[in-house]
């Protein structure tokens, strides 16, 4: 199946035609900066931009940097806060007038992953964390994710844990690698204290520059970086939509 699979992010808007079944881009990726602010409307204007660049008319997977439950925004740490108790899948299909899925970007990432990437062939329990302007997470145990699972926002270190250890910070204190690489190693053994899985998997833009900072790593879980790299967005909110339009050849 084809879909256009779409990842909104805190800069970029990104998207692809995606072939569902083998996670192949059929097109080269398209990206148009985050309107600022990233309020609903400038948004949906922007997207509505980018499905008109591919000229589609076909359903449309979205990844959405915050929790979405059935379709409503709840949360904005990263986007404008006004999308908080919107009905974001709507407003995005009544800006284009095609079918949308949306789901919160990590968790679009990790079904990439596990489906086609870093965790294909790999059972237990996976944590995939995006590390980028925020930290997102994906959990996946034998194939199976647990939506929204937030780990970005737990408490740590006085404060949350993405506002200690996501890329942002690294370039916002402008921190070398390995000190930024502490970081995230101490945030990865909070982590791993809580749910014990049997795998990390380290994606978003952090996860093309893993030989800088791997070194500071030293937990007991394996640790490995996507391998869709910053594509798995894309890839995983395809097969999102996916799922949802046909849920029973959607594993
Ligand atoms: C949001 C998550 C999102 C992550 C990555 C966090 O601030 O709360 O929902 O997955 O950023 O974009």
């Amino acid at each position: 199946m084809e879909v256009l699979g779409v990842d909104i992010g805190g800069s970029g808007i990104k998207g692809a035609i995606i072939n569902t079944d083998n996670g192949e881009m059929l097109s080269e990726r398209y990206r148009l900066d985050t309107p600022q602010p990233a309020t609903p409307q400038a948004v949906a204007q922007t997207f509505h931009r980018l499905v008109k660049h591919f000229d589609w008319k076909g359903p449309v997977g979205v990844g959405f940097p915050a929790v979405v439950q059935h379709g409503i925004a709840r949360t904005a740490a990263n986007i404008d806060k006004k999308w908080i108790g919107t009905d974001a899948q709507n407003i995005l299909h009544e800006a284009v007038g095609c079918p949308v899925t949306i789901v919160n970007d990590a968790d679009a990432a990790g079904l990439a992953e596990e489906k086609f990437g870093a965790g294909s062939r790999r059972d237990g329990l996976i944590i995939l964390l995006t590390v980028g302007t925020g930290i997102g997470s994906a959990i996946i145990n034998d194939g199976i994710l647990l939506p929204n699972t937030e780990l970005g926002h737990l408490r740590f270190k006085g404060g949350i844990a993405e506002h200690y250890a996501a890329d942002s910070v690294r370039k916002k204190e402008d921190l070398e690698w390995h000190k930024w690489g502490k970081r995230l190693n101490e945030y990865l053994k909070h982590v791993e204290g809580l749910f014990y899985p049997d795998l990390f998997i380290i994606g978003g833009g952090v996860s093309k520059k893993f030989a800088k900072y791997q070194d500071q790593i030293n937990i007991t879980t394996p640790v490995i970086p996507a391998k869709l790299l910053n594509q798995a967005g894309i890839i995983g909110a395809a097969l999102a939509a996916k799922a949802q339009m046909a849920p029973s050849s959607a594993s």
